[in-house]
């Protein structure tokens, strides 16, 4: 197998784009996927102050490493939910992922300040991992909008943005796929949002991160039940394995698409349940929450409203590592 540009010896097959590169010529073009959707989608310039938020997983680690190799301004934020061994691992990996390129992690002690997240989810009677989805947009926001960050950006890739894409057809959410998007411009109090690394699938990712010595979390998370989402992602890789680039084409052609304004009018009349969990992005709305003051879509925001099952009250527990 050889490199398509300079016929080295390739490290990497990319059927989906039918070539392989050499490691200097993967990490180009690896580049430039992530150059092209910062352009494409208007994500950010180098004047701003981007918050990216890392998990400790592949992905998110390499968002921050390719971010700083661009030349952008970025501050981590890692919250601590507090999932035992979990938490404790990838929260050293960001932390040493600061280290080395030198910036700033912000740290947010969720757990200690309030309580382990599983601990919130059996008193809010909800399922962990919208919990922990709610808890993560909240300070997403919080820390940027209170410590002057203009954009919010994380790691969701390729496989990630297809399969909640898939999902939301299979089900007919017409509203979600309307609002899905790798940009969500800042509105209603919510800070602007980025998914740098939609071009890039999985693959790829854990490529860019092993020539790289990127080392990371490679547990799913324990708590994680979110089996559907999963199955959406296996069902593409089957299609993509017999008909390579069919998944890069469903989603960027969705996009596209939407860019041209093609799929305008696509969620009128549309009949749906308005779950924002569903759609993935907080809630803004015309209303500052009672409780915390920060932007909701009703008298108390959805933060508010779980952590309220708690006693404890102490919701700003963030500090800098
Ligand atoms: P997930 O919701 O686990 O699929 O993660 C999606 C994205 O959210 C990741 O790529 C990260 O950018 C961000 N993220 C997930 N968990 C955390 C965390 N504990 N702290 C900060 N950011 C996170
Ligand atoms: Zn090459
Ligand atoms: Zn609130």
């Amino acid at each position: 197998m050889k490199c398509r540009i300079c016929r080295e010896t390739a490290v990497i097959a990319l059927p989906r784009h039918n070539s392989a590169f050499c490691k200097e010529h993967f990490l180009d073009f690896f580049k430039r996927q992530v150059q092209r959707a910062i352009r494409e989608f208007r994500m950010f310039s180098r004047k701003d102050r981007i918050l990216v938020c890392v998990s400790g997983g592949k992905d998110s680690l390499t968002l921050w490493h390719i971010l700083h190799e661009l030349n952008y301004d970025t501050t981590g934020l890692y919250i601590d939910l507090g999932i035992g061994e979990y938490s404790k691992r990838s929260r050293r990996l960001c932390e040493d992922m600061a280290k080395s390129l030198g910036r700033e992690l912000k740290v947010v002690e969720f757990s200690k300040a309030v309580a382990p997240i599983k601990d919130l989810a059996r008193a809010a009677k909800r399922t962990d991992c919208s919990t922990c989805g709610v808890v993560k947009r909240y300070y997403f926001n919080k820390v940027a909008l209170e410590e002057g960050y203009n954009v919010v950006a994380t790691g969701h890739n390729l496989d990630d943005e297809a399969a909640r894409l898939l999902g939301n057809l299979l089900r007919w959410q017409l509203e979600f796929v309307q609002k899905q998007y790798p940009v969500l411009e800042e509105e209603k109090g919510l800070k602007r949002k980025v998914k740098p690394l939609c071009r890039l699938t999985e693959q790829e990712i854990a490529a860019y991160a092993f020539l790289n010595r990127i080392t990371y979390l490679r547990d799913e998370c324990p708590m994680s039940h979110d089996s559907t989402s999963l199955l959406y992602k296996e069902a593409l890789n089957r299609i993509e394995l017999q008909s390579p680039g069919t998944k890069h084409f469903f989603y960027l052609q969705f996009l596209y698409r939407k860019r041209k304004g093609n799929l305008k009018g696509l969620s009128e009349n549309a009949a749906v349940e308005p779950d924002g969990a569903e759609t993935g992005d907080s809630k803004g709305g015309p209303f500052q929450c009672r409780v915390c003051g920060l932007p909701s879509s009703g008298q108390i925001c959805s933060f508010c409203k779980i952590t309220g099952y708690l006693d404890k009250s102490d919701q700003t527990p963030y500090e800098h590592a």
